[in-house]
Order: structure tokens, then C-alpha cells, then sequence
């Protein structure tokens, strides 16, 4: 066993303190990965504080992770000691049922095993990157391109595919107006991949403070959702538009800026119910949906896609003694635009 060093949280309103937390003994395909980066991502703030319902704590949350092999088990054929790899928000499923035969992993029938917070195949609960080391089985575990940096590769391992996967599932590309609500850690990279997979992005934000960045980012248009007009000026417009909000927001006002046909895909994950009015999306063939992170091998894919592109999170990279801080800044919508903690300081 590997004894790991780690960043825990005892509760809703606990702070983090540090810990120790054991990794098991390699199993055959198990691989042991050194943690150099691990990105905040807001599902680790929902899941601390409980809002999605009951925690085992202690929590170690995080799950977006970059690291080194430094281990590997006998049959690991995949990987070997030195490669620059990543582990997102599963750590294992079934591998057998329809979903996961289709590379859907994060569908997997029988529920996948998600990084944290969950109970491993032998029982065990699941701890996540906020810690030094993790040993994963090496089918959900993905190669870092060499051209990104494993600070930024860490955010993709989320924020990433969880923007990519829609994008490219409802086929954000030339000719397609997609608006992307909220421009946090997700909402950024939802800008990033669909301006390069030839979509014409629009942001919609609280405000126009962050403007010059989403125009940077590779949008064309960016507007105040808190400007009234800013709704009847884009009324019918969109054929996607991927919602990033993590709090309750008017989806009628929303779906009233889809065009015929238009699909508005809800990734944000508030703890309340978003209400719907059924006229909303009856008036004009529109779709409401939703989308979990993505599988390994789309997973891999995004990773490849960001490489080619030149595609990189823009990150502010902190020491573990601040994760209270950072998740106060991005519960008060301050972050630049993903918060990235450095292992070394664990
Ligand atoms: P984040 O960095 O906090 O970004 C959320 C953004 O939403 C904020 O930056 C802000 O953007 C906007 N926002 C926040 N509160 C708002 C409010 N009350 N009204 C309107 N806009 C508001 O969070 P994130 O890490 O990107 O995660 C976003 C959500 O996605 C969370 O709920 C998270 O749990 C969920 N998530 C889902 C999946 C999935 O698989 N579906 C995966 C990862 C995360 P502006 O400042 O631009 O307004
Ligand atoms: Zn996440």
C-alpha cells in the first residue's frame, strides 16, 4: 500500500485540513500515478457541502487529475513508468453492460465508479485527487499529449470532456450559432472547443466584466444576461446552447433563444429542480437535455483534439493550503478560470 498525502474535508461547512489516506496494492491491471496537478472543479464544492446529498466524510475530493506513472501492474500494457497521464471522474464500471460495450462508461448501467465519493469493485470508499499519489485501473486512465502542460491538462480531465462531449454529440461546427451560458471552468472551455470546431460562439454571462476574455477565448458575441434586452435581441437564435450554471436559473428565458429544432444542454448541476414551462420548447421542436462528463476513448479523443488545436484551460495555479479560499472565489463566480492545485505543496 501506498500511503498518500492528502487534503481532507470533515463536513459541510468544515475547512480542509491535511491527512494521510492509504492507496491499495497494484492489482495486475492497476496502475500507481504520482498526482503533480489536480483541478477544482465546482462538483467538488457541491459534493463538500453535501448539496447533492448525504457524504461519507472524511472527502478528498478532485477529479481532474494530472500525474506520472510511477508503477505499474503485471498485464498493464497500456502505460508504463514515466508517461504523463490523466484520471477524470470515474475511476471504474462495469465494462459489460450496453453502455459501457459502447465506450459510454460514464452511463455504465450499474453506475460507474466515480473518482470520489464513491465505493470501489472491493468496497472501499473512493478518494480523489487532492492528494499526492491514486492507483487507478489502467482503462480509465488517459495520455497527456506532450504539447500540454500537465497544469493545464488537469482542468481538461472535466471541465474538458464534459464541454466536449455535448459539443461534439449535437455537433457544434460550421454553420452553427452556439450560445454557452455561464464562463467559469466549464463555460470557458465550452468556448475554446466549440470556436475550434468551427462553431460561432456566443457567451452569455452575469455580466459584461469577463467580455474581453470570452472574445479572446474565441467568441464572436458576448452578452449580459443581466441586461433585459439582451434576451429579446437573441430571441430564436441559437441551435445549441450548453448551460454551465451551477446555481437555479430561468430556463423558459433560455429556451426562448433557441431557434426551430434547437437543443439546450444542461451540464450545470444545481442541487434544486430547474422548473419548465412545456410551451417553452413546445412552440418551436426544441429539446432540453442533459450530458455527463464522457467516455475514455472520447475522453482521449478531446485530449488529442486540444493538443492539435492549441487548446489549453486558463488556470490559476494555487498551494494546498488555499483550497478554502479558491472555493470561496468560485462560489462568488471570481475565478480566471479554473483553480489548479500543485501537488508538490501537499
Ligand atoms: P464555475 O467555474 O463556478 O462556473 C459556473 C459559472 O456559472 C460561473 O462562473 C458564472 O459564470 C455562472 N453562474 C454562477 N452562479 C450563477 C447564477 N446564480 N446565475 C447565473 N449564472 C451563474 O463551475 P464549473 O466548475 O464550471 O461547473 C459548473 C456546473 O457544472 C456545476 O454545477 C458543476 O457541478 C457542473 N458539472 C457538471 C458536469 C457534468 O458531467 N454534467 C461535470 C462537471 C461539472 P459568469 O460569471 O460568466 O456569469
Ligand atoms: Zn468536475
Amino acid at each position: 500500500m501506498v500511503t498518500a498525502k492528502a487534503r481532507a474535508v470533515d463536513g459541510p461547512d468544515k475547512s480542509f485540513y491535511e491527512t494521510e489516506i492509504q492507496r491499495r496494492d497494484l492489482d495486475i491491471n492497476d496502475i500507481l500515478i504520482e498526482i503533480k496537478f489536480s483541478g477544482i472543479c465546482h462538483s467538488d464544492i457541491h459534493t463538500a457541502h453535501g448539496e447533492w446529498g448525504p457524504v461519507n466524510y472524511p472527502l478528498v475530493p478532485g477529479h481532474e487529475i494530472a500525474g506520472i506513472v510511477t508503477e505499474v501492474g503485471s498485464n498493464v500494457s497500456k502505460y508504463k513508468v514515466g508517461d504523463r497521464v490523466g484520471v477524470g471522474c470515474m475511476v471504474d464500471s462495469c465494462g459489460e453492460c450496453k453502455n459501457c460495450q459502447k465506450g459510454e462508461e460514464q452511463y455504465c448501467l450499474k453506475g460507474n465508479v466515480p473518482t470520489y465519493a464513491g465505493v470501489d469493485k472491493y468496497g472501499e470508499p473512493t478518494q480523489g485527487g487532492y492528494a499526492t499519489h491514486i492507483v487507478v485501473t489502467e482503462d480509465f486512465v488517459v495520455r497527456i499529449p506532450d504539447n500540454i502542460e500537465l497544469d493545464a491538462a488537469a482542468p481538461l480531465l472535466c471541465a474538458g470532456i464534459t464541454t466536449y462531449s455535448p459539443l461534439n454529440h449535437w455537433g457544434a461546427g460550421p454553420g452553427k450559432k452556439v450560445a454557452i451560458v455561464g464562463m467559469g471552468g466549464l463555460g470557458h472551455m465550452a468556448v475554446k472547443i466549440a470556436s475550434a470546431m468551427g462553431a460561432e460562439v456566443t457567451v452569455l454571462s452575469q455580466t459584461l466584466s469577463k467580455k474581453e476574455d470570452g472574445l479572446e477565448f474565441g467568441a464572436k458575441e458576448y452578452y449580459a444576461m443581466s441586461d433585459p434586452e439582451t434576451f429579446s435581441k437573441l430571441a430564436g437564435t441559437f441551435d445549441l446552447i450548453i448551460n454551465t450554471v451551477s446555481a437555479k436559473i430561468d430556463m423558459d428565458a433560455y429556451f426562448s433563444l433557441l431557434t426551430l429544432d434547437g437543443t439546450l444542454v444542461n451540464v450545470g448541476a444545481p442541487a434544486e429542480p430547474l422548473a419548465v414551462n412545456v410551451f417553452s420548447l413546445i412552440g418551436h421542436r426544441r429539446s432540453f437535455a442533459g450530458s455527463m462528463i464522457g467516455g475514455i476513448r472520447e475522453t482521449q479523443e478531446m485530449l488529442d483534439f486540444c493538443a492539435e488545436h492549441n487548446i489549453a484551460p486558463k488556470i490559476e495555479v494555487i498551494s494546498a493550503d488555499r483550497i478554502d479560499e479558491a472555493y470561496e472565489r468560485v462560489l462568488a463566480s471570481d475565478v480566471k478560470y479554473r483553480f489548479v492545485i500543485d501537488i508538490s505543496t501537499m
